[in-house]
């Protein structure tokens, strides 16, 4: 570290925090290994997730209409790889905009990742749906429309892994279309309304931690 720049200690300042997260869920899953199985926080323990199953598929597949969570989806079927950040808005989108269980979404993240590793899987999951070991609070919940902001202001991400966008500019993947409008030909309009879920899911969590 001594002989490292202040950029070249960042970011091995960076990879060590990481390397501690992969630690956190060995050490999670060594102590805890009902998490496999049920949430961690004791207060969801049981919770229903009410969710369309069908609606499963269409996350696996890229077919949400939630241009940042299709691309996250191709690219892992495609690829067998996903970016931290990618992994995030995908889990919380599959818990908490289409109130899914986080065991489907682990299920599947297992069968295709290439770095599938049953902890930080297992950790990653139930951090995004809020049922884990210092999880994201339940109330914190990504908008997927203002993490496309975030993190790909200019769609090249998108249209990447999203043929169906490629001619569609990129301010149009910042906001939900209007009611039953497609961004592009061929392209699903959005499948849940994300203030509305937001709603949904604030009440699950309410209800869940007082029974
Ligand atoms: C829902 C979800 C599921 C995940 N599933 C897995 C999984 O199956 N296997 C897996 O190794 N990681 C998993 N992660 C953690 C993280 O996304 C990956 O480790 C990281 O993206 C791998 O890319 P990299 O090798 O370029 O990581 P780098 O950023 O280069 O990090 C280096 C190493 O640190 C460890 N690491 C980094 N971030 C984390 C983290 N948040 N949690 C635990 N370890 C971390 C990994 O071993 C990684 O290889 C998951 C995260 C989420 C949110």
């Amino acid at each position: 570290m001594e002989t490292l720049d202040a950029a070249g200690r960042d970011s091995a300042a960076t990879y060590v925090s990481e390397l501690v997260w992969r630690e956190f869920y060995m050490q999670v899953l060594w102590n805890f290994p009902a998490v496999l199985e049920e949430e961690f926080n004791v207060k969801y323990r049981g919770m229903v997730w009410p969710g369309k199953t069908a609606n499963f598929q269409r996350w696996c597949d890229g077919q949400t209409g939630f241009p940042i969570v299709d691309a996250a989806m191709r690219e892992l079927r495609e690829t067998g790889f996903m970016h931290n950040r990618t992994r995030m808005i995908a889990a919380m989108f599959l818990t908490k905009d289409l109130h899914l269980d986080w065991r489907m979404g682990e299920m599947w993240f297992m069968q295709t990742l290439a770095d599938g590793e049953i902890a930080s899987n297992n950790g990653g999951w139930q951090w995004s749906a809020g049922t884990g070991a210092d999880a994201a609070p339940y109330f914190r919940i990504q908008n997927p429309w203002s993490q496309t902001k975030r993190f790909d202001p200019d769609g090249t991400y998108i249209k990447t892994w999203v043929p169906e966008l490629r001619n569609v500019d990129a301010s149009k993947f910042m906001d939900p279309p209007a009611p039953g409008m497609r961004l592009a030909p061929g392209y699903p309009s959005p499948i849940v309304d994300h203030s509305v879920a937001r709603d949904i899911t604030l009440d699950l969590f309410k209800s869940a931690a007082v029974q």
